[in-house]
């Protein structure tokens, strides 16, 4: 059986090569979702140092290299945090009570020094470690920066992190310790944060919340904040509020600077638009195989010159929004009519539209773009009641071919080589299990008991394996 990607419960202690990077994170994620997350600490014994060593990736120059990770540890616990790649650190050291977090960022080309941070007590105690990551980091709101020519923004990056690390290629975290490497007998409890943006949990402080990690805070003057998702958050475990006393941003660090504070020239950032385009990429290519698996739904199905040639005569080579005659057949330019968002195929209801009318138009229903005349005119030429217009439902006879075919859609199509990748630490196939429960909460009329999200999860979390290695030499 195929192995679904996507982050499973960090364990403390795993191989750099069995993850797929970043942090979990949450579906429909508003950033109100807290989480604790329990880690098992490694026994600092007295006299004894445990060194973290980052090893990098060469870098061309053009990408940046970086690190990052939190830790928790008793305040007496001698530090030593080694970087010779770049003079600008985030290090702070919070109370043992709390996180502490650490991490750069910086552009080199060639190989970059190994960056080490160890710990040292004169007493037996523990240090807990967590997210430790390095490598290669790079972002598309890296290129929305420079394509929008705010530059400004890209300054100061060791600043965000380790937020900021989203891992285009990863190093190596290697641990070692003069002697032989024991677990603690306590776990520590990391206390995260959803981000409504990225989606990602990542840490926060709920002891003293003014020593912030990747979120800042949200009412410091009005304290408390009794903002819902702000200061009011819901453990996503439990379903219990918890209260914080000066809350949190909804968005990360990270997020903050590149989704909400870095003015654009259009007004969804290239990033969304790649994340659009991939899926509706793999709507498109989950419905064309449906139909071809599906023999009531193949025969009905219109492809190419066919199609192009019914879509041309009913729209008699016209703009149906602008009314502006099309040159010829490859400038008319097809839209759905009903949402592809709602699995709906280019078909022969398709609207024939100008360039400039369908970028306008873009994932809109009708009603939204139409005026009612334009709707009931619509309605004539293909043949869609108005009421479906107005209010279209989800493709019901495609959800109930998917529904009869899960194993086809875990273990065939979303284990696509281009379904597993990963951008900016979303995974195509999460995007395409989140996108699909979408679908079926929108319908009206029928009431689906079923989440392809948890079916992913349950099945993904068969799949769960853990390398836990006993021997002095432990890969993070
Ligand atoms: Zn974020
Ligand atoms: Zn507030
Ligand atoms: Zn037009």
């Amino acid at each position: 059986m195929a192995k679904l990607p996507g982050k499973t419960t960090y364990s403390g202690i795993r191989r750099t090569t069995t993850r797929k990077s970043g942090f979990k994170s949450h579906p429909d994620s508003t950033g109100g979702e807290y989480k604790r997350e329990e880690v098992t600490p490694f026994l600092l014994e007295a006299g004894k140092t445990l060194t973290v060593c980052f090893r990098f990736p060469v870098s061309d120059g053009q990408t940046y290299v970086g690190f990052g990770g939190f830790f928790q540890c008793e305040n007496f616990v001698e530090i030593v945090f080694h970087n010779s790649n770049s003079v600008k650190n985030e290090f702070s050291r919070r109370t043992s009570t709390d996180t502490s977090k650490f991490g750069s960022m910086w552009k080199r080309n060639g190989i970059s020094e190994n960056v080490t941070i160890s710990f040292y007590s004169k007493v037996d105690t523990y240090v807990a470690l967590y997210g430790l990551e390095c490598g290669l980091i790079w972002h598309d709101a890296f290129d929305t920066a420079i394509e929008n020519d705010q530059l400004g923004y890209l300054d100061n990056m060791y600043s965000i992190m380790p937020e900021a690390g989203f891992y285009t290629n990863e190093g190596e975290v290697i641990l070692s310790y003069d002697g032989h490497l024991k677990l603690h007998n306590h776990n520590i409890i990391f206390h995260l944060k959803s981000c409504n943006r990225c989606a990602r949990f990542l840490p926060i402080n709920v002891n003293d919340e003014r020593e912030h990690l990747c979120f800042s805070n949200h009412c410091v003057a009005k304290a408390p904040c009794r903002h819902k998702g702000f200061g009011i958050v819901t453990d996503v475990d439990t379903g219990e509020t918890k209260l914080l006393h000066f809350g949190y941003q909804l968005e990360c660090r990270f997020c903050k600077k590149y989704y909400v504070n870095m003015p654009l020239n259009w007004q969804r950032t290239a990033a969304q638009m790649k994340e659009d385009g991939q899926r509706r990429r793999n709507f498109e290519l989950l419905i064309a195989e449906i139909y071809q698996l599906s023999p009531q739904l193949s025969y009905r199905a219109k492809t190419g010159r066919e199609l192009l040639d019914d879509i041309w005569n009913r729209f008699n080579g016209h703009c149906f929004n602008c009314n502006d005659p099309l040159e010829n057949k490859r400038k008319m330019h097809l839209d759905h009519t009903r949402p592809l968002a709602l699995l709906w195929p280019l078909d022969g209801t398709a609207t024939a539209l100008c360039a400039t009318c369908n970028t306008r138009k873009r994932d809109r229903p009708p009603s939204q773009f139409y005026n009612p005349d334009q709707i009931s005119q619509l309605s004539q030429l293909t043949g869609l009641s108005v009421d479906e217009l107005m209010a279209p439902e989800p493709n019901h006879e495609v959800i109930t071919e998917i529904l009869n075919r899960l194993d086809w859609l875990y273990e065939e199509f979303l284990t696509k080589p281009s379904l597993l990748m990963e951008r900016d630490g979303k995974i195509a196939a999460e995007l395409v299990v989140k996108a699909l429960d979408k679908v079926l909460i929108r319908s009206k009329i029928v009431k689906y008991n079923f989440s392809f999200v948890d079916e992913y999860n349950r099945r993904r979390d068969r799949h769960i394996t853990f390398d836990i290695n006993e021997n002095t030499d432990i890969i993070v």
